[in-house]
Order: C-alpha cells, then structure tokens, then sequence
C-alpha cells in the first residue's frame, strides 16, 4: 500500500472518534511517510501539530495503524512546511465531503463510537459534580505526579490505602478540579455507589440550618450513607466547633465503614488553625498530598488543552508568552487565554501577544510584564500605507514586490498575495476597489474573494495564522 493510502485509511478510523473541527486542525495536510523497523513515520506541517498529535492523539493514531498493519508498534514525526504546496499532504477537508455522500455508514460508526464508551462520562448524571473536571484533562507534570497518580488510586480503589485523601495547596492550583474528577471516575466505573462533594462551607450552612430547623437526624442520615465524599476547602472549619464535631463524627462512621473520603484544603493539616485536634489527626492518617505551581512546560500544555477545549486555535508565540506571565495560578491562566479568546472572536481579530499583555495587565495592574514593551509599541507604528505591507509581505516571503503584484499564479506567490490584500483590509481598512487598483488593477470581487477565503481558512489554518500573527508583529500590532 502507498504510504499516502495507508494514512487515509488510519485517518478514516481515527476521524470519528475525534470533534470534526480538532481533527480538520490537527490532521490537515499530515501524511505517512514510510514504516521502517516497525516505526511509523508521521509527517505534519507545523511543529504545534506535531506536538499536539504527539501528546493527544498518539494512542489512538497508533491503535488505528495497528488495526491496518499489525507490525507497526511506534510512532515518529516530522516536520515538513511543503506538505500542502508539494501536494505530499492529505487535505482531510475532503473526508468530510465524502462522508455527506455516505451518511449512513457515518451514523453507524457514531453509534459504535457510543457503544464503545459506554458507562463514560456521558452517562454520568449527577447534579453535584462537574463532568467538565477529570482525571484525563487534569495536565501533570513532574512537579504534581504525586497528587495526579494519588486520586487516580482513589478512583481504582475508593477505601483503599489513600483514605482519606488530603489534598493542599494554592488558590488556583487545581484542588477542586482534583475532587470533581475523582467523583466522576468513581463514578464511571461505578455508577452504583454513592458520591458527594460539598465545600466546607455549604457544610457548615446545613449544620446551622439542621440545628434552627431540629433536623439533626436528618442532617445525619445524609452524610452516613456515601460511599465516597469529598469536602473542598476544609480551612473553613475554623472556628466553627460544632460543624467540627459534626464532620468528625460522619468522618468516624464512614472510616469504619471504609468509605473514601477526600478533603482539599489551602494549607496542610498541621497548618490548620482553630481547628480541634483530633480532626487535624484524623485529616493526616492517610494520605496528604501537595500541589505545587506547574513548570513552564506543564503550563504550556494546560494553555495548549485548554485553547482545544475553547476550540480556538491559538499562535504557540502567544502561549508561550502568557506561560511566561501567569506563573503561579492556573486559574488565572485559563482566565487570559479564555478572554483572550473571547475578545478575539467579538472583534473578529487574532490572539496576539499585544492582546494577551493588556489583559494580563488589566487582570493584575502591579505585575511586571516579560516580553512585551508597552512604551515602545505605543510608538512603533510602523505601517501607515498599503506600501508599507506590501513590502514587509514580500520581505517576509522572500519574492520580489513585482511579484507580488503581478499576474503570477505560482502558489508560491499567489498565497503570499492573498495574505498581503488580507492585511491591507484588515488594518488600513481599505476598499477593495482601491486595493484591486494597488495590485495591478485587479477586480475588486477578486480581492473580497481573496479576503473572505482567508479569513474562514484562519479558523483551522495553524500555519497561516502563524504567519499572519509574525507579519503583525513586525507591523508593531
Ligand atoms: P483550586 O480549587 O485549587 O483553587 P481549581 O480546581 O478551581 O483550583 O482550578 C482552577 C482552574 O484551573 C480550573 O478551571 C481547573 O480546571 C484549572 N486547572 C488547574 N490546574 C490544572 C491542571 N493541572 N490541568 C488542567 N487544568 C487545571
Ligand atoms: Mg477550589
């Protein structure tokens, strides 16, 4: 089979059990290269596909190849920029196209799709728990090993050795993602048992009301029949005595009953202030765990999910940026990038580095921001006229301005064309009349076709975008 052939046929399995707009992203243009020594050798267009088929995908590519070829065993990749140009790449687009054709073959592959993840979390009705938080999307490095393999312990044994489980550390760090996702993986292989998740302080409310409403029994009866309970930010107990002693008994009963039980807190047990001793021995005779802020790398990765999850695509040059600024909270990351991505999509405009500094700023006024100069931008503005991105375009994609300009239909140049009548509208919002005469007086439904067609092709286009965001920056925006 030719190597073009066997990638179509592991992307026709993989496609279904991937969201049609990730795979268009992922798998545009990607083709296999060889298979040597049992290794599979993926080409990709851009190295941000490379990493995310790499660190996403690389299980199910591998299983859909096997299925074909029962000698492949590995995966490798490689970068190559000409896999669209040299025609070498799979225009996956096409799949789709084809698939309209055959819809009812699509309906039943979606079906054993479903069937195969049965008892997944689709299934999991609970009104409590977050089915957005799990284990799977919970992205740990080295540095939060320890606390990710401990709740996935939990999960495959609630009762076992880590009970109960305390989990402590920072606001933002992942603490009450931590317990939702432990709920949900209970759940998911035991639909039967019976999860709770409450946070301290709606604990505390129920004792109070119990006690104003003499529903004590009641109060009790809901706590001792869980199979699993998980109580987020246990500091809250302070000083509250008799909520104590209610969580120390319903804490009793359950240990006996070898129930799981899971607290999260911001500090460690010994740190706990005001808080009745024998709780905090209790809180301390399993398992505590920290979570730490994530490295660099695991921040990038977070960034990398959730732009996935937001499904915007989003130039790695910008991560990397908000990576480098938000270092000690992720919550406060997910928060950039996901006003990022809003502003972006209300503005009609791509994510860039300039964007991600102001609202990091706006977010956080004291913070000193690496990578990006404010004073400076603000007078950097180098393009005023259609001529000046007309030649920062051919500089960019080294041809000549004649070129540009001229009647050429290499791809290599009318690519390059195209991306430059995008520019001009977008910034100096010229008319596409005007813009037509610029470029040797071309029609001006031309120039609006170039503009529109660039425009939907940003949506899943990683090296376009990359382009666009690199010629930006060099026009101060
Ligand atoms: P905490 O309870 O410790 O204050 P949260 O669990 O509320 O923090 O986390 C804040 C946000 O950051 C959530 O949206 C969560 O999904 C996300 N988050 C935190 N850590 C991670 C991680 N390691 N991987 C993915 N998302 C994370
Ligand atoms: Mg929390």
């Amino acid at each position: 089979m030719a190597q073009k052939d066997l990638w179509v046929s592991i992307l026709e399995r993989l496609q279904p059990t991937i969201k049609k707009a990730h795979f268009i992203t992922w798998f545009q243009f990607s083709t296999a290269l060889a298979v040597k020594d049992g290794i599979l050798q993926i080409a990709v267009p851009t190295v941000y596909a490379e990493n995310w088929i790499a660190s996403k995908y690389a299980v199910k590519v591998l299983q859909a190849a096997q299925e074909i070829d029962s000698k492949i065993v590995d995966l490798s990749f490689e970068v190559d920029g000409q896999l669209e140009s040299s025609g070498q790449g799979v225009d996956v687009r096409n799949m789709f196209k084809e698939q309209t054709q055959k819809k009812i073959r699509k309906v039943r592959n979606i079906n054993e799709v479903s069937v195969k993840t049965s008892g997944g979390p689709e299934r999991v009705r609970s009104k409590i728990l977050n089915v957005r938080y799990t284990l799977n999307n919970f992205i740990s490095g080295g540095e939060n090993r320890l606390p990710h393999a401990a709740c996935e312990a939990v999960v495959n044994m609630p009762g076992g050795i880590y009970n109960p489980l305390y989990i402590y550390g920072s606001v933002g760090m992942g603490k009450t993602h931590l317990l939702h996702a432990i709920g949900n993986g209970i759940l998911r292989t035991r639909p039967d048992l019976v999860v709770k998740y409450i946070t301290a302080e709606k604990f505390v409310n129920e004792v109070v009301e119990a006690i104003g409403k003499r529903h004590m029994k009641q109060f009790k009866d809901r706590y001792r029949n869980v199979d699993c309970l998980l109580i987020d930010d246990i500091q809250f107990f302070a000083n509250k005595k008799t909520s104590q002693e209610e969580l120390f008994n319903t804490f009793n009963h359950l240990y006996e009953m070898n129930k799981q039980i899971v607290f999260a807190s911001d500090r460690p047990p010994s740190e706990l202030n005001d808080l009745d001793l024998r709780l905090k021995d209790r809180f301390a005779m399993g398992m505590v765990v920290e979570l730490v802020a994530p490295e660099f790398e695991t921040r990038m990765a977070i960034l990398q999910q959730k732009s996935q999850e937001f499904e915007s695509l989003v130039d790695p040059v910008v991560l990397d940026f908000i990576a480098n600024n938000v270092q000690t909270n992720v919550r406060t990351l997910e928060g950039v990038l996901r006003q990022m991505v809003a502003e972006c999509q209300l503005l009609n405009v791509l994510p860039s580095i300039k964007m991600a500094a102001e609202i990091i700023r706006r977010m956080n006024k004291a913070q000193a921001i690496v990578g990006y100069d404010f004073e400076a931008n603000a007078n950097k503005n180098i393009v005023k006229t259609a001529g000046d991105i007309i030649n920062l375009v051919a500089d960019y994609y080294e041809i000549d301005v004649e070129e540009l300009l001229g009647q050429s239909r290499k791809k290599t140049v009318m690519y390059p064309r195209q991306v430059c009548m995008y520019l001009i509208k977008q910034h100096l919002d010229e008319s596409y009349e005007k813009i037509g005469s610029d470029f040797g007086g071309r029609n001006h439904t031309t120039v609006m076709h170039a503009c529109n067609k660039l425009g939907k092709q940003l949506k899943n286009d990683v090296r376009l975008m990359g382009d666009l965001n690199a010629l930006k920056r060099e026009m101060g925006f």
